[in-house]
């Protein structure tokens, strides 16, 4: 086949996904091409304007140790950050920050420029061009792999690996009321021809909606009739390597539906296409729109909404909370219902949108498809919703890509280690039929799952695939020497016959305390390089208040630490041969069909069958004791 040019690595679409897809593989030495339909909305962020939030914060955090880059774009252009969460405990604690959209593109745009071995290309992908595997015939499912795509002005391009990250665009139907009409997002056309030709490839494939709520003029709002909600006064950065938060920060506003806000919904729900059968496929169970709360909740008296600046030079303001498809008339009359918005001008109205997305029990864990070698899926396309989820599939898609082209082996990461290999093992082995939204309540051992520590679970990955710097991992090790210290003085150092570790254990007793023993016995730690003092400041106290976590916790986390060892060991348990899927009662049919017809060897294989859910797995662990006590007291001999 005849190229216009040959890549390593193309990855199609450039939002959340597609950016850090093309950023790990071109960090990791690839010749990659990220192909978009426009330059100018490189990492648009179609709905509200903030990144992070609970449980995202933490993707966030993760995909920043492991080398990515919407870490350090969010600070670079945050206006307003909070940590969410602090009045519970460390493991949920989750950062927030809302940011200046405009910024956000034109920041990851010049990121994406830095990289040596990326390109970046302006075309609409219309096909995924393939080639038999020499050896089996062509068609065999397991016979295919891609070797580049086409594009609409009818060049091709060659690549050892396809990324295919589109989003909500592919057959991207746009609902507004009764008004439909065919779009990617507002404004942007829809992908119909890769829609299309998708669906030859063999991937099963389902229908999902997604919302997003009117944006209003700044400057028609009463801003005197809300209650401001600033950000933290010390913002939490979200990379491990942000030195100091720069922007402005500006504050939120919180306003609230009325009871005329919530007749306006009664009366009109019938023309949401939500309600009216217009909309068939589901939408973001933990996004739902206004008028599904006002029906879903009718003796709820008022709903809570926030009023979020879109950027530092717009007037542009996010109503979040109100995500409709209600027709434009009834949006209008929902804000002039709202005490404050009477004048309020509506720049957009809110909308929703129904999309193609592939069924992800397609994907292998390294999220390349099963069916064709070399294509990989990334972000909303698998049916996830959010810049966070879509940005944390974007980076292992891109390393493994990578990495297969390398001939290494491909990183895995496991659920005990990150929220990113939750999010992976939740979609390929349960798929989904609403959009996945991650939450901390997903994770098993969430102690160990926090935001302080993100970068010593993963840095060290990050590093050995090639996405850390020299510089940064010198940085890495420097602080893990600091945190060993910290550890080392305060359980040396003795007061009222208690080490100061002891001491910490504690509830009211906090490290900031006992600042003053630390410095006299490792003064070097408070005497950083670091010129600006306020960026000192932040540094000491985030690192001595995670060595705080690991003292204050270390009893429970060795709890967990232990159970992950016994999850691990139950992992490998093998499954005898002898085992009967049958006659485990509480097994669904449908569990029982799948492991009978898969016959795993051990208990990790089982967990790894698509469908096959962690509770089954436990069952069929009690069961393989019941089933050989049985078989002891027939007399069988029943191997160990
Ligand atoms: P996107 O950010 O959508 O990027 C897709 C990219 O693919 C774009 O760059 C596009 O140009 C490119 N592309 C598409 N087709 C082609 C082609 N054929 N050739 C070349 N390039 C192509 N998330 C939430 O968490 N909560 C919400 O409430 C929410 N509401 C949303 C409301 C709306 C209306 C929309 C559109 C999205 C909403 N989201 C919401 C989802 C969030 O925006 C996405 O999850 C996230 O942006 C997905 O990132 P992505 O990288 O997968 O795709």
């Amino acid at each position: 086949m005849e190229f216009s040019e040959q890549f390593d690595v193309v990855v199609v679409g450039a939002g959340h996904a597609g950016c850090e897809a093309s950023v790990a593989a071109a960090r990791m030495g690839l010749k990659t091409a990220l192909v978009t339909l426009s330059v100018d909305l490189i990492a648009q962020m179609s709905c509200n304007p903030a990144v992070g939030g609970i449980a995202k914060g933490h993707l966030v955090r993760e995909i920043d140790a492991l080398g990515g880059v919407m870490g350090e774009v969010t600070d670079a252009v945050g206006i307003q950050f909070r940590l969410l969460n602090t009045s519970r405990g460390p493991a949920v604690w989750s950062p927030r920050a809302q940011c200046d959209k405009a910024q956000y593109r034109v920041k990851m745009r010049e990121v994406l420029w830095c990289e040596r071995n990326l390109a970046i290309v302006e075309a609409e992908v219309a096909d995924v061009l393939l080639e038999e595997v020499p050896g089996t015939k062509y068609q065999v499912p397991s016979g295919r792999k891609a070797i580049g795509i086409k594009l609409r002005d009818g060049r091709s391009i060659g690549a050892g690996a396809v990324i295919i990250t589109t989003g909500t665009f592919l057959n991207g139907l746009i609902h507004c009321g009764e008004q439909t009409h065919p779009a990617g997002r507002s404004g942007e056309p829809p992908s119909q021809l890769l829609g299309e030709s998708l669906k030859l490839l063999g991937l099963r494939g389902t229908r999902l909606k997604t919302g997003t709520p009117p944006r209003l003029d700044g400057r028609t709002i009463d801003w005197s009739k809300f209650a401001a909600q600033p950000g933290d006064s010390e913002p939490t950065p979200f990379s491990f390597r942000t030195r100091s938060i720069q922007q402005k920060q500006v504050s939120c506003y919180i306003a609230f539906t009325s009871d005329e806000t919530h007749r306006i919904i009664r009366e009109n729900v019938h023309r949401s296409p939500m309600y009216s059968g217009q909309i068939k496929s589901i939408g973001p169970r933990y996004c739902p729109s206004i008028e599904d709360k006002i029906v879903k909740f009718p003796d709820k008296l008022t709903h809570q909404l926030f009023l979020e600046p879109e950027g530092l030079n717009t007037d542009e303001v996010y109503v979040n909370g109100m995500s409709t498809s209600l027709p434009v008339d009834v949006q209008l009359a929902m804000i002039a219902s709202v005490a404050g918005l009477e004048n309020a001008k509506m720049l957009r109205p809110g909308y929703a949108i129904e999309y193609d997305a592939i069924d992800p029990t397609e994907l292998e864990r390294t999220l390349e498809t099963k069916k064709i070698a070399g294509l990989y899926l990334a972000g909303q396309i698998n049916g996830t919703s959010g810049y966070e989820e879509a940005a944390a599939q974007g980076i292992m898609a891109g390393i493994n890509a990578a990495l297969k082209l390398k001939g290494e082996p491909p990183l895995v990461l496991d659920r005990t280690e990150a929220y990113i290999a939750i999010l992976i093992d939740d979609l390929i082995s349960k798929g989904t039929n609403e959009p996945y939204r991650m939450f901390t309540s997903r994770a098993e051992f969430r102690l160990h799952l926090r935001i302080d520590n993100a970068d010593r679970r993963l840095t060290p990955h990050g590093r050995r695939v090639g996405m850390i710097a020299d510089a940064d991992w010198a940085e890495f090790e420097a602080k893990q020497e600091r945190r060993r210290r910290i550890a080392d003085v305060l359980e040396k150092t003795r007061s009222a016959g208690q080490s100061l570790a002891q001491m910490l254990k504690r509830p009211e007793v906090t490290i900031e305390q006992q600042r003053p023993e630390l410095e006299q016995a490792y003064p070097e730690f408070f005497q950083r390089a670091e010129t600006d003092a306020s960026i000192r400041a932040a540094i000491i106290r985030n690192e001595l208040k995670a060595v705080e976590t690991e003292i204050k916790y270390a009893g429970y986390l060795a709890q967990q630490e232990k159970a992950i060892e016994r999850l691990k060991k139950s992992e490998q348990r093998h499954i005898p041969e002898w085992f009967d899927y049958a006659t485990v009662s509480g097994l669904s049919r449908e569990m029982k069909e799948k492991l009978a017809h898969v016959q795993p060897r051990t208990l990790g294989q089982a967990s790894r069958i698509p469908g096959v859910t962690p509770a089954a797995v436990s069952l069929v662990n009690v069961f393989i004791e019941i089933q050989g006590r049985r078989r002891r007291d027939q007399g069988a001999t029943v191997p160990a």
